[in-house]
């Protein structure tokens, strides 16, 4: 990726609760080597912050990657969220996304941005973040996250 020119252009799409909502706004925080749009057709990286408390999550995600490979710019594609330690696996294997990473590495998502190589970087359910999010991009009411993950109850 060229870093000389403009900075690369990164898209969140976030599935499932305010727990992700949070999560992305803690990459949004981290992120000094890019610029986020709100345009997905614009971006040159799209990173999806996934669910998978249902099947019907998991399909969700899946359509969506679908479409992002088929868009006439494709984006490279980056999996994160809830459904790395279930899903990521395959979708790797499979290649229908670029790279991976869990949610114990999300404040390291400019360096692992900025690594051009195919990566899958799960990481550890132990994780707490240590990012205190200032501005919240895209939200009119700020929130405090009070645990990792969920306890798939819903
Ligand atoms: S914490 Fe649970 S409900 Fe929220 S995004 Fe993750 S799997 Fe989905």
């Amino acid at each position: 990726m060229n870093f000389l020119d403009t900075k690369p252009k990164v898209y969140f799409k976030t599935f499932g609760c305010r727990t992700n909502v949070f999560d992305t706004q803690v990459m949004m925080s981290n992120l000094k080597d890019f610029e986020i749009t709100q345009n997905e057709k614009d971006a040159n990286v799209v990173v999806i912050n996934s669910c998978t408390v249902t099947n019907s999550a998991d399909s969700t995600a899946r359509g969506y990657i679908n479409s992002l490979n088929k868009l006439p710019k494709k984006p490279r594609v980056i999996f994160t969220g809830c459904g790395v330690w279930t899903k990521g696996e395959n979708l790797f294997k499979e290649e229908k996304v670029d790279s991976l990473f869990g949610h114990s590495e999300k404040e390291n998502i400019n360096e692992l941005l900025k690594n051009d190589e195919r990566f899958f970087t799960a990481g550890d359910l132990e994780h707490i973040d240590e990012t205190i999010v200032e501005e919240f991009v895209g939200k009119s009411r700020a929130f405090i996250k009070i645990q990792e993950g969920c306890d798939f109850r819903c």
